[in-house]
């Protein structure tokens, strides 16, 4: 169709859309008038994409060269129309086809130049604006508010493919941007970081979920608090994947520290393991967590009482001097079996982690990251959206949120988008 033809009826079309809007007897609210223009607009929109897609589709080149065989011509087929849904609706593009005459492939070369989906029937623009909002809700809710906000229906399916094109898409692009991510990584230490003085700090947990029809434990490792890994799996599968990262981010030259929390035994098994000889440093929010669980029923009356005492403990272990404060708890003789009880595992605690309760060397190099980073993480990533009352997973789906939760925590995601077109604004 010719172009300035398109043209005068799009601004003909406009033109009654305008009309409408002011002659509308019935629109005397800001409110109604808004959502009438609204609905109106989508339309109006829906025209404007379709006459874009209609004047792009000729201009296409020729695609006479087959990619897949150097010198060979490949032979027009046919043309046929798609109709992908777009946020404006589904539109029609003509896509041609072609047969490369060297090893007889059909070929689809418009598709890319057109950005029609390779997978499912959503363009990308809607996958973009669909996946944050799945990836905080469940299918339901998340397809609700987006109809609400976009206009866009999805089905259950709908919703299930871009889940799965998105996540094979992603795992596709971090494949290929190992390299680019590794500068990243390099840079993401900052040019005023010391890089001498810089270690390596780990930290790692986990949080169990239902998938598959029983409770399995999602593994959450974090380097730095920059770079997130998760599997769900074994621990050895968490510290190869962490491995690879510290790699893929050029950090491989930096001294291992280790920061752990005392949680699952696995944390230390693994740690023994995968990185032999590394400092093992008990987390301080864990340990002053021990501390003050004791105090509160020592001093059960007495908050200030209670505080002064952990300061004192806490004061102690930061100097070094676990050997003082092990002996001190001995000494104690409470005549509460409860209280017994408390310090037999208190004291117990103490000693298992001897020699992971050091001075806190790490946090004085500024980069140090405690198991606060990696705990947020599980909350963030794993609680906070897997862990809904009833809610029960599949391995796939579970793995494919389960990614995209991790890659937004280190802007992968957002990087993804951007590489095709598609910055994401954020507001603010
Ligand atoms: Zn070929």
């Amino acid at each position: 169709m010719d172009h300035d033809l398109i043209v005068e009826q799009l601004l003909d079309r406009c033109k009654c859309f305008i009309e409408n809007i002011l002659q509308a007897s019935d629109l005397h609210s800001v409110a109604t008038a808004s959502r009438a223009i609204f609905a109106q607009l989508r339309e109006v929109a829906y025209e404007v994409l379709q006459a874009k897609m209609t004047l792009e589709a000729p201009q296409l080149e020729r695609a006479d060269v087959a990619p897949c065989c150097p010198n060979t011509r490949a032979r027009y087929l046919h043309t046929r129309l798609v109709s992908p849904q777009t946020l404006c609706g589904r539109v029609h593009i003509p896509v041609r086809t072609f047969l490369c005459r060297g090893c007889g492939v059909s070929l689809r070369p418009d598709d890319r130049h057109l950005g029609v989906p390779e997978v499912g029937d959503l363009t990308d623009e809607v996958r973009a604006l669909y996946a944050p909002v799945v990836a905080e809700q469940p299918h339901r809710a998340a397809n609700d508010l987006f109809h609400r906000c976009t206009g866009v229906a999805l089905s259950s399916r709908g919703a299930q493919g871009i889940i799965e094109s998105t996540a094979q898409d992603l795992q596709r692009w971090q494949a290929e941007h190992e390299g680019q991510e590794a500068t990243a990584g390099a840079a993401a230490l900052g040019s005023g970081d010391d890089v001498s003085e810089l270690r390596v700090e780990m930290a790692m947990d986990g949080v169990m979920a239902h998938i598959d029809g029983r409770w399995q434990e999602a593994k959450v490792g974090t380097i730095l608090g920059r770079r997130y890994v998760g599997v769900l799996g074994s621990a050895e599968e968490l510290a190869v994947r962490r491995t690879q990262m510290i790699r893929e981010a050029g950090w491989e030259h930096l001294p291992l520290g280790e920061i752990v929390r005392d949680g699952a035994p696995w944390i230390w098994t693994v740690a023994e393991a995968h990185f032999p000889g590394v400092r093992q440093t008990l987390d301080y929010d864990h340990r002053s967590e021990h501390l003050d669980d004791f105090a509160q029923l020592l001093y059960p009356h007495n908050p200030a009482g209670a505080k002064a005492w952990v300061d004192q403990k806490l004061g102690a272990l930061l100097k070094n001097q676990v050997g003082e404060v092990l002996r001190a708890l001995k000494r104690m003789r409470p005549w509460k079996q409860a209280l017994c009880d408390a310090l037999a595992q208190l004291i117990g605690y103490v000693q298992r982690n001897r020699t992971r309760i050091r001075s806190q060397e790490p946090w004085q190099c500024g980069l140090a990251v405690g198991s606060g980073a990696v705990e947020g993480a599980c909350k963030h990533v794993i609680q906070r959206r897997f862990k809904r009352v009833g809610m029960r997973w599949k391995p796939p789906g579970f793995l494919h949120v389960f990614a995209w939760r991790l890659a937004r925590l280190h802007g992968t995601f957002q990087a993804f988008w951007a590489s095709r077109g598609l910055a994401i604004q954020t507001p603010g």
